[in-house]
């Protein structure tokens, strides 16, 4: 995350600079930051940018968050450039630029996609170590998830071995660690250099790195939760050929 003025420092009147137009991301330090404070910088017909959000952006196969921003509901959250725009529900008033809002994050929804997320690395993770195989892409919705890998074919009794594999990973209870690390250090990392970390833009200083400690360590804006057990369970509810190797694994996160 770049470097940003105190937010003591900053008002309205100063918001025209670039570098303090930019929204600081209180979600990839704290995810489990439900409520906040922040000041209105800039505003369109229907979306507020903030000095600072706990509201996930779309971005990197999570979906925004839902929630209110001064009792309005919000119903999008796009990243444009450094800044989070918070797009309202159509019949409400925006707040002006320079006025204090709160923001309310539904935690119920949020919580969901940080289960649903980490299910996702912990799939990655133990497919890497049983096959060494590569995701090559995927998306998620609250509780549930579909992930594509490089497999060619599938291996025989792959969706049960997988919910086997996964599960007991989860149970497991491994701690998920978020650290910050200089460019020049993640992209010597063996593990990160295997998750693909090479593909973070040369224009970031410093990358976000998200560890189930001993299982998998990934290059990551997303939100998870603290440990795997809080993830739950999952069930493999399909297995799809998407054509030569790319296969597709969906599943479904459930109460542990
Ligand atoms: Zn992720």
């Amino acid at each position: 995350m770049r470097d940003r003025l105190s937010r003591g420092s900053e008002s309205a009147a100063t918001a025209g600079q670039n570098r303090v137009m930019a929204t600081e991301l209180l979600y990839l330090r704290d995810a489990y930051l439900r409520d906040f404070d922040a000041v209105v910088v800039d505003r369109s017909d229907d979306a507020v940018a903030l000095d600072r959000t706990a509201f996930y952006p779309t971005g990197g196969g999570q979906p925004h968050d839902t929630g209110t921003l001064a009792g309005a509901s919000v119903v999008d959250v796009r990243k444009d450039g450094d800044r989070v725009w918070h797009h309202l529900d159509g019949g409400a008033d925006l707040p002006a630029v320079g006025s204090e809002v709160e923001g309310v994050i539904d935690w119920d929804r949020r919580h969901a996609l940080m289960r649903t997320h980490t299910a996702l690395h912990v799939l990655c993770g133990v497919i890497w170590n049983e096959w060494r195989v590569p995701v090559t892409g995927g998306n998620m919705e609250p509780l549930s998830a579909r992930m594509d890998f490089e497999f060619d074919p599938l291996p025989e009794g792959f969706g049960p071995r997988i919910e086997e594999l996964v599960n007991a990973e989860l149970v497991a209870g491994r701690a998920i660690e978020v650290e910050f690390l200089p460019r020049s250090v993640a992209v010597e990392d063996e593990d990160l250099i295997r998750t693909k970390v090479s593909l973070v833009p040369e224009s970031v200083a410093e990358i976000r790195v998200v560890d189930i400690v001993g299982l998998d360590k990934q290059a990551d804006g997303g939100t998870h939760v603290r440990t795997t057990g809080e993830v739950g369970r999952i069930r493999v509810t399909k297995t799809e050929n998407k054509g030569k190797g790319n296969k597709r694994v969906r599943l479904e996160v459930v109460d542990g």
